[in-house]
């Protein structure tokens, strides 16, 4: 094209189909989507389905959340995995809190989503009542397919934020 020539293609047009246009925000959340480091809260009897996750048969690792990080410092998706009692609320909001943002949570089992079928006075009647949850995953336990069906829906929901969705703050203590 000539200088003050009009084209109506747009600047894919100009530039011959030789680079991809996209959103910052899109390229991000691309590529946080890919690449959970989570940290596994595990309490109970979960944990075995939780283990099964990441071993070779399902292998998370094809997701991009392959390895746990120990360090809430060094996590970004913390999964929940088992029954919380009121005595686990505070350490389990603390985690929360020491992870840096943006961060995400799964409720990995029924006793993590709603306290299960364990309704008396020494369990927490689902996480969301300490921390933001922004994945369920019932069952008892899940299956291994349906905490992979989670991790994609989290990815989906990762795909769609706005960067003005962070930081969401600090979980109260309070609460525990
Ligand atoms: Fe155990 Fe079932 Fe609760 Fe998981 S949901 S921690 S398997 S009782």
């Amino acid at each position: 094209l000539r200088v003050g020539q009009r084209d109506s293609g747009g600047p894919e047009r100009l530039l011959d189909g030789s680079v991809v246009l996209t959103r910052l925000e899109a390229a991000v959340n691309w590529a946080r989507k890919y690449s959970f480091f989570l940290y596994p809260f595990v309490t109970a009897c979960c944990g075995m389905e939780f283990m099964s996750v990441a071993g070779p048969r399902y292998d998370v690792d094809r997701f991009g959340a392959a390895l746990p990080r120990f360090s809430p410092r060094q996590a970004d998706l913390l999964m929940v995995v088992g029954t919380i009692s009121h005595k686990q609320a505070p350490i389990l909001v603390k985690v929360y809190n020491q992870m840096a943002e943006p961060k995400w949570v799964l409720a990995f089992g029924v006793c993590a989503v709603s306290g299960g079928f364990y309704d008396n006075y020494s369990v927490v009647q689902g996480i969301d009542t300490l921390i933001p949850v922004d994945v369920y995953v019932p069952g008892c336990p899940p299956r291994p397919e349906m905490v992979l069906d989670g991790l994609l829906q989290l990815q989906q929901k990762v795909k769609e934020e706005r960067w003005s969705d962070w930081p969401r703050g600090q979980a109260p203590v309070s609460r525990c």
